[in-house]
């Protein structure tokens, strides 16, 4: 498995488009993947429905064709979504390698393991047909991505200690959070002796956004260190973390998060306390911990696009002047001319079975409209 601590995650591209992920900017992606590699990192982490379905094409484009098979590793995804029947699994799996002109790939994960999916990763038996493909060669390695309680990654790992490695969601302000229960996860993995691989660990941006408070705090303590510094050198802290995966969509973070974790240094006891009071701040400011993944939005019936208005929420609420005007509520009402308004939500619940963060999506999509369309 790798050395260095850091992956480049092909989920939040450039795009030359803000409202279509998937119109990606591949001459800006090509020099982002040229500079990762150079500076000595290896591993790419896509997944089959990431950019707009074409985050896998982007990997193809910038990284397959064009740098040799053994300067780097690919992993990818299958999930439980896309999947009605048994022939779905190899139709995916072959428009993957298809997609990404791979013939292998190094990792391959099931997707998002969670009490509704796990049903139908085992009524489709893809436990097994995972290992299958391992068999074959067409996967080195085999994991899965994970957003549940520990009870159940418990249960799983028991079950299938054929994994090698899991994905968990941890940052500094899920780690003890009650809803996500990161350090828990992180426990049971350690326990199971499964390497971790973290995602989120900026928190779909919120930790590079943090209050002025905070940002103020840590630039008093080292004001040449970024603020998602703080939280990728948190994630990667902990002992059985193997790689810190980081969604970058631009080539500023690509040169910040290969420069800190080049030559990558554990956080003392003061930094720790810092960290500390960074989360009692932000968890007094926050009102939605919506990550960003995206996961509600396709199944919605009237185009919502949940995770943008949540986003332009919290911060129109961490706002510290008093302006009668700010940009969040101009995004907004330009949003809404493309997508559906948050009043415009009929309440059917298909977002809140799919979000991973458990959020009452209904509920505070109520507080969006009253918020910004009042
Ligand atoms: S509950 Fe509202 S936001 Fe969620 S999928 Fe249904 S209409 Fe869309
Ligand atoms: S509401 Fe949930 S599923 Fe939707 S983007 Fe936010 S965290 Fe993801």
């Amino acid at each position: 498995m790798e050395n260095k601590k850091l992956g480049f995650g092909l989920m939040r591209l450039p795009s030359l488009n803000p409202n279509d992920p998937s119109d990606i900017d591949m001459e800006e992606t090509k020099k982002m993947v040229d500079t990762f590699l150079e500076r000595g990192f290896t591993y790419f982490d896509t997944a089959w429905m990431y950019c707009g379905f074409k985050s896998e094409n982007a990997a193809k484009e910038a990284l397959v064709d064009r740098h040799p098979r053994d300067s780097y590793t690919l992993a990818t995804k299958l999930h439980a979504g896309f999947l009605q029947n048994k022939e779905d699994r190899d139709r995916i799996f072959n428009e993957q390698l298809e997609k990404t002109g791979v013939t292998y790939f190094d990792y391959y994960l099931l997707h998002d393991i969670n009490t509704h999916s796990i049903e139908t990763y085992n009524a489709l038996d893809c436990f097994n047909w995972i290992q299958d493909k391992k068999e074959k060669g067409l996967v080195k390695h085999i994991g899965f991505s994970y957003h549940d309680g520990p009870e159940l990654l418990d249960k799983v790992l028991t079950e299938h200690p054929e994994f090698e490695f899991v994905q968990l969601q941890i940052n500094y302000l899920d780690w003890d959070s009650a809803g996500v229960q990161s350090r828990e996860c992180y426990e049971v993995a350690t326990k199971h002796h499964k390497s971790v691989i973290v995602m989120e660990p900026v928190k779909g941006g919120t930790l590079a956004k943090v209050p002025e408070s905070v940002e103020k705090m840590f630039k008093n303590y080292a004001p040449e260190a970024s603020i998602p510094s703080w939280a990728i050198r948190f994630a990667a802290d902990h002992q059985n973390v193997w790689l810190v995966l980081s969604g970058m969509s631009n080539m500023e973070q690509v040169l910040d998060n290969t420069e800190f974790m080049s030559d990558f240094k554990p956080l003392n006891e003061e930094e720790m306390n810092l960290i500390e009071r960074a989360v009692a701040e932000i968890n007094s400011t926050i009102a939605i911990p919506c990550t960003g993944c995206s996961y509600c939005t396709d199944g919605c019936p009237m185009k919502i696009n949940i995770p943008k208005y949540f986003s332009l929420y919290n911060a129109d609420l961490q706002e510290v002047e008093e302006k009668g005007w700010t940009p969040q509520g101009e995004y907004y009402s330009n949003l809404t001319k493309t997508f559906g308004k948050a009043s415009e939500c009929i309440g059917c619940g298909q977002c809140e079975a799919v979000c991973p963060q458990h959020l009452h999506i209904i509920e505070g999509l109520s507080e969006v409209a009253k918020h910004f369309e009042q």
